[in-house]
C-alpha cells in the first residue's frame, strides 16, 4: 500500500534520550524548557519575529480570531480543510466565501471587493497546498477597508519569496504540525505575529487568560502543547530541509513523465519562491485524459496506492454551510472546477523510486 502521506518521525534513540530527561525534570507542560527551545528554533528557521506554539493547528485559528476581536463576517475561501470555516463558527462569525485563483488555489483578490459589506472585519485567506496567495492583492484591499488578514498558513511550512517568509504577512499566520504536514510534532501548531506585545496577550490567551498565578485578564481557552511533543518537534526541526528536498526530488519525477500525459495538468515552482511540496495536486481533464478524476482515485485505490481528493467537497458544500447566501454554486465556479477535477498524488520524504513509479503507472497507457 502506498499512501498518501508518512510522518517525519525522529530517531527513535534520539527521543528516547529526550524522554530521559523530561522524565529526570518532571516538567511535562506549561511553557517548559522544550517549549521555550522550540519557539525559539522555529522562529529562527522559519525567519519569523515571533511565534507562538499551540496544541493543533486549529486553536491558533480559534484564538487569532479572538485575540484581534474580529466579528461580524469575515471573507473566506471554500476551497480549504474544514477547520478554517470552523475557526469562524467557533467565534460566531458568518463566513462570506469568495472564488479562487486557479493560478495558486488561493482566494481571488479581484473577487473580494464585492463581497465586502458593512459587517465585513477580516479577510481569511489560505496559502492552499503552500502555494503563496495573491499577498499584495489582498493587503491592498485589507488596507483600502481597513480589514485585518489572518493567514491560515497551515500549509506553508518554511516557504519564501525571495528569501522572506510567507509567514510574516498579513496581521497573523497559523501552522499546523499535525502527523500529515511537512513538520509535524503529532498534533500541534502554531501561530505567527509581528511583535512582542501580541506574542504575549497570545501565550495569556492560550493558557486561559492567565496573565500571572491570580490574574485573568481575558476568557482564554486551554491550547498549550506539551514538553513531550516539544521535544519531538526539535527533533523533527533537524530533518526537515531533508524531507522537503526529497519532496522535490518527488515533483521533478511525477512532472518529467506527466508533462507528456494529455488531460492532466499541474502546477510548476514560481519563480523566486522556496516551496515546501507539502502536496502534489494534479487536475484531471476527464475529456482528454479519458477517465474521470474519481474513475483513477478508485482505480489507484483498488491497486493500492492511496492518493486524496483534497479539496473536495468544497467547505461550501458542508450541511452547516450549504444555506449560506455565498455558498452557492454560481459564485464559486472556478473552485469548483478544481474541487472537482482535483487529485492529490503521494507526496512524502520517504517514497522510493519503485513506489513512485507504482503511481506513474497509472498514466501510462
Ligand atoms: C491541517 C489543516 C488545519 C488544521 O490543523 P490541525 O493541526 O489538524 O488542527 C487547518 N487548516 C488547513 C488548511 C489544514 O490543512
Amino acid at each position: 500500500m502506498i499512501t498518501v502521506t508518512s510522518p517525519l518521525l525522529p530517531p527513535l534513540d534520539e527521543f528516547s534520550n529526550l524522554l530521559k530527561e523530561i522524565w529526570d525534570s518532571k516538567w511535562i507542560t506549561n511553557n517548559g524548557d522544550f517549549h521555550k527551545r522550540l519557539e525559539k528554533e522555529l522562529a529562527a528557521y522559519l525567519k519569523v519575529p515571533y511565534l507562538s506554539l499551540f496544541t493543533n493547528g486549529t486553536l491558533p485559528l480559534i484564538t487569532a480570531l479572538q485575540a484581534l476581536r474580529i466579528s461580524g463576517e469575515v471573507i473566506t475561501t471554500p476551497y480549504s480543510f474544514v477547520a478554517t470555516t470552523h475557526a469562524l463558527w467557533w467565534n460566531g462569525i458568518k463566513p462570506v466565501f469568495v472564488d479562487v485563483d486557479p493560478s495558486n488555489c488561493g482566494i481571488d483578490p479581484s473577487k473580494i471587493e464585492a463581497a465586502i459589506t458593512p459587517k465585513t472585519t477580516a479577510i481569511m485567506p489560505v496559502h492552499c497546498y503552500g502555494k503563496p496567495c495573491d499577498i499584495k492583492g489582498i493587503q491592498e484591499i485589507a488596507d483600502k477597508y481597513g480589514l485585518k488578514v489572518i493567514y491560515d498558513a497551515a500549509h506553508a511550512f518554511g516557504v519564501e519569496i525571495n528569501g522572506e517568509s510567507i509567514l510574516n504577512a498579513g496581521d497573523i499566520s497559523t501552522l499546523s504540525f499535525h502527523a500529515t504536514k511537512v513538520y509535524n510534532t503529532v498534533e500541534g501548531g502554531a501561530m505567527v505575529v509581528h511583535d512582542e506585545q501580541t506574542k504575549k496577550r497570545i501565550d495569556y490567551l492560550k493558557n486561559f487568560g492567565f496573565a500571572g498565578e491570580t490574574e485573568v485578564v481575558a476568557p482564554g481557552i486551554n491550547s498549550k502543547m506539551d514538553e513531550i511533543r516539544a521535544a519531538y518537534g526539535l527533533l523533527t526541526l533537524r530533518e526537515v530541509d531533508k524531507a522537503i528536498a526529497a519532496r522535490n526530488q518527488v515533483a521533478i519525477r511525477y512532472r518529467k513523465t506527466l508533462r507528456n500525459v494529455e488531460g492532466i495538468t499541474f502546477f510548476e515552482d514560481m519563480p523566486g519562491v522556496r516551496h515546501n511540496y507539502s502536496y502534489f495536486p494534479i487536475f484531471v481533464d476527464a475529456d482528454k485524459f479519458g477517465m474521470t478524476r474519481d474513475q483513477l482515485y478508485e482505480r489507484m485505490k483498488a491497486n493500492g496506492v492511496l492518493s486524496r481528493r483534497y479539496f473536495y467537497p468544497l467547505i461550501s458544500e458542508f450541511s452547516t454551510y450549504r444555506g449560506l447566501p455565498s455558498a452557492v454554486k454560481e459564485n464559486l465556479p472556478v473552485a469548483h472546477r478544481l474541487a472537482d477535477s482535483v487529485l492529490c498524488l503521494p507526496m512524502h520524504h520517504g517514497l522510493t523510486e519503485v513506489e513512485i513509479e507504482q503511481v506513474l503507472k497509472f498514466f501510462c497507457k
